[in-house]
This record gives C-alpha cells, sequence and structure tokens, in this order.
C-alpha cells in the first residue's frame, strides 16, 4: 500500500465534511466501545492486562531465541519457515511459494501484513488471481480495491445501502437490503472460490514458539477453509507476534476478542501445527510460515519497543477522539488511529508522516484501553520531540516553541508577557466578551468565537484570593 500519510490533514478535512462517512463511524461509539466496556468486566482486566503485558515483553526481550525456537519447533512438523527483512522480499517469497506449486488461484483471510506489502497486487501482476474472504475485505476488494479503514472491521466506513448497491452492482443479482440476505449471496459467490483455490494466505494472530504452532482469531469462518481446503497454506506475520508458550497465549486470548469485538471469544480460533499428517483427514499439503521484518527490529531496544507488544486488537482507534471523527483513510496508510501514528512513522520513516504524531488530543484513553499497556500518548509525544530536534515541522511552529521555551525558563519575563496578553485579550474581546479572531492562533478561532480572558492572570487571580482569605 503507498504511503499517503503526508495528505492527513486535507484528507481529515474531507472526511470531516462527508456527512454519510460521520453517521457510519458512530458505530465505533455505539458498537465497539460499549461492547469493550461490558466484556472486560467479565474478567479482573488491570491485572490481565499486566499478565499480558509482561508476557509479551518476556517475547519481545529475547525475541531471536524465541524465533530461534519457533523456527526449530515448526520445522520439526513439517513446516517450511521463511524470513523476509523487508515487505517487498516478503512478497516476493509468497509469489515464488505460488509459483513452484503451480498456483492459479489464492484465497486469503484478513491480513494486514499483506496490506503492508500488496500481496494482491504482486500476485496479480504475475497472474494469479487472489481472493479476499473475510467478509468486510471482500466487499473492498469487489470496491475497486479499495483499502480497509479499520485494522478488525476494514468497511466500519461503510453502511447496508451503500454494500446492497455494490453487490446489485458486481454480482449482477437483485438489491438485497437485509444483512443475512446479502451474507448468504456473498457466501454463494464465494463457495466456488474455496473449492477452487490451489492456495490459502492467512496471517497470524500469534505464533506460538514452545510447539511451532499459528493461532487465528476470526469470526466468519473462512479462516478454516483457507487453511484446510487448499493444498498449500502459507501463514503470513510480523515477527513481533511470537508467544513462548501456550500459556501465554491463553493469556492473549482473554484479552484480545474482549478488546476488539466486546466478545468473550472469537466465533472461531484455530491452532495450527503443521501440514496434513499421516492419517489425517484433512489439511494442507504444504505449510510456509513467513516471518516478516519490515522495519520491526529497527524499534528493538529504542524508544519505541513498546510498540512491538501490540496485539492488533483496535480497541485505541475505537476510542480515539480524531480517529472516532476522520476514520482510517485520512491516515495514509495500513494502520490508522494511535497505533497506526506511531507505527506509520516507525516502519515509514518520521519524514513520511509529519502530521500524524500531531493527530492526537493526548486524551490518553488509549493508554487505558489498550489490553498490553502501551503508553500511545507518550510515544507520540517522543516522536514530536524527534520531528522538532530533526526540524520536520514548519518554521511558525518552531519558532513559536523556541519563544515558550524562553518563557518557560524565565518566569519573569512569562509573568509580564501572560500580564500584557490578557488585558489585551480581554480588550479584543469587546463587549461581548468573545474573541472572533485571533492572530497567530486562527485554529481556535476558526470555527468558534474564543470566551476573552478577565484581564487578569491566574497568578494575579490567586495571589488577591490569598490576600482576601489572608
Ligand atoms: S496499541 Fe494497544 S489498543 Fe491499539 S491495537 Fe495495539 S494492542 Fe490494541
Amino acid at each position: 500500500m503507498q504511503v499517503q500519510s503526508m495528505q492527513f490533514k486535507a484528507r481529515a478535512g474531507q472526511k470531516l465534511a462527508d456527512q454519510r462517512l460521520q453517521q457510519n463511524l458512530t458505530k465505533l461509539s455505539t458498537k465497539f466501545v460499549s461492547a469493550r466496556a461490558a466484556a472486560i468486566t467479565e474478567i479482573d482486566f488491570p491485572a490481565t492486562r499486566e499478565a499480558l503485558k509482561a508476557r509479551r515483553d518476556r517475547a519481545l526481550d529475547t525475541l531471536d531465541v524465541w524465533l530461534e525456537t519457533f523456527e526449530r519447533e515448526a520445522t520439526r512438523r513439517g513446516v517450511t519457515v521463511l524470513y523476509a527483512e523487508t515487505t517487498q522480499a516478503a512478497a516476493r517469497l509468497i509469489a515464488d511459494i505460488a509459483l513452484e506449486h503451480g498456483v492459479k488461484k489464492v484465497i486469503k483471510t484478513k491480513s494486514m501484513v499483506t496490506e503492508e506489502m500488496r500481496l494482491n497486487a504482486v500476485l496479480g501482476e504475475m497472474g494469479v488471481q487472489s481472493i479476499e474472504t473475510d467478509l468486510g475485505e471482500y466487499i473492498l476488494q469487489i470496491n475497486d480495491h479499495e483499502a480497509p479503514s479499520h485494522i478488525i472491521a476494514p468497511v466500519v466506513h461503510k453502511d447496508k445501502e451503500e454494500i446492497a448497491d455494490l453487490f446489485a452492482r458486481t454480482h449482477q443479482r437483485p438489491r438485497l437490503t437485509e444483512i443475512p440476505d446479502m451474507t448468504r449471496e456473498a457466501r454463494e459467490v464465494l463457495r466456488p472460490h474455496f473449492m477452487t483455490a490451489d492456495m490459502g494466505v492467512t496471517g497470524g494472530n500469534f505464533l506460538v514458539a514452545e510447539t511451532g504452532s499459528v493461532a487465528l482469531v476470526t469470526n466468519e469462518g473462512n479462516e478454516g477453509m483457507c487453511t484446510v481446503m487448499p493444498r498449500v497454506h502459507v501463514a503470513v506475520t510480523g515477527i513481533e507476534k511470537i508467544l513462548p508458550t501456550l500459556e501465554d497465549l491463553a493469556t492473549a486470548m482473554r484479552l484480545l476478542p474482549r478488546s476488539a469485538t466486546g466478545q468473550s471469544t472469537s466465533n472461531y480460533f484455530s491452532v495450527l501445527t503443521g501440514p496434513r499428517g499421516a492419517g489425517d483427514q484433512d489439511g494442507p499439503e504444504h505449510m510456509y510460515v513467513v516471518l516478516v521484518d519490515g522495519g520491526r527490529t529497527g524499534l528493538i531496544g529504542g524508544d519505541f519497543q513498546e510498540m512491538l507488544r501490540c496485539i492488533r486488537c483496535g480497541a485505541c482507534m475505537n476510542h480515539c477522539p480524531v480517529y472516532q471523527k476522520v476514520g482510517g483513510h485520512a491516515y495514509g496508510w495500513v494502520y490508522p488511529g494511535p497505533m497506526g501514528s506511531v507505527l506509520t512513522p516507525a516502519y515509514v520513516g518520521i519524514d513520511k508522516a509529519l502530521d500524524l504524531p500531531q493527530a492526537a488530543t493526548l486524551c490518553g484513553e488509549c493508554n487505558s484501553v489498550c489490553p498490553v499497556g502501551i503508553p500511545l500518548s507518550d510515544l507520540l509525544r517522543k516522536l514530536r520531540e524527534k520531528q522538532t530536534e530533526r526540524h520536520l515541522r514548519p518554521w511558525q511552529e518552531r519558532v513559536g516553541l523556541a519563544v515558550w521555551g524562553y518563557f518557560a525558563l524565565h518566569p519573569g519575563a512569562y509573568a509580564l508577557f501572560t500580564k500584557l496578553a490578557v488585558r489585551v485579550m480581554e480588550r479584543m474581546g469587546g463587549k461581548k466578551r468573545m474573541i472572533a479572531r485571533l492572530p497567530l492562533g486562527s485554529g481556535w478561532t476558526n470555527t468558534r468565537d474564543m470566551p476573552a480572558p478577565v484581564g487578569r492572570t491566574f497568578r494575579e487571580l490567586y495571589a488577591a484570593q490569598r490576600t482576601h482569605i489572608g
């Protein structure tokens, strides 16, 4: 997927003006936020979160050890494990696997790392048909390969009526508007692809080192069809998804579905360990696991290592006041919301996503809902610091910060300046005591008037109050 994060401001403006999108995004709070709030009451959320955080840190602190363990155990069970330093190399590896096995058709589950790799486009260029089988991803694919706007609900930006139009146009069938009828129609269209595909490509929610297994969490059952029916199965995922043990996986599964969709457990949960063995009734003849770096090792040992704990639940974006208004497409790459605003600069370059670390109110809601305790707002602040240090912010902002820095270090000058400023601003407010236009601060007054201060600073008022009490 092309990186378009530099257009965040322009895209966000368009999204805010899109009334249909604004209506569709209300699903985030009416469905996901309330469902999660109810689901986490079933467990001791703070304690479970601390436990999972510790387990993820243990895995990441000795990532090389657990990757080697995973490779050894998976290989022992007949899996071919391959490593890719870049997302492009990962796409080439999967294309080579398809060539080696004479694959003509691939069926896929939802996988954000394959979005990073542009896998469908790469397979298409070599004449291999790649069909998305997650309902949301299928809808996007038939809508001219639109990008997902959310990591677990890729079509959250669309409503039922839009999808009804799309199905009628694409499937050339009568327009249906009842969701069970529409999903049955999608199932009828996808079923022949399940029956005729040569290769299934899935992501991997987790990798279990001690057993060499790939764990998949879905709600539609398409992952079972993609991993069992074709003769070749390729699981592709980031290297950070490793968990040392099945106990770690059990802890993760207490939090992932609850944080993502507010479910106690997902409808389907598969732990895949090796290809079809002697005497097995089903399963692929060949199984591959492609482990993608794609910038992840660059985070190890640095300021942003904590981001690697992410289990891709989407809770941070569901609760983010910015994401709730602009949706995922405004962010311009695979990962939106607070986690995307940290991951995108970290993976594609801080200079290619200048506005994303600013696309946050730093309210801290993302920190409080994250099931692995990632301090997202602190990481966003660190990215802002790095942008300033590297002179990547506009000169006006840098001058403003330098001036602020001077006053912050000189309390006398600060007191004098603020005394002057509040008196000028009081006059600007006039009789109505409202400021309609603020020079150098138009962002505050573009869409509303700002109440004028009372003409004295907080310190002056505080000192007067103390004198009065005394
Ligand atoms: S950062 Fe935390 S809340 Fe956001 S997707 Fe990752 S695990 Fe979930």
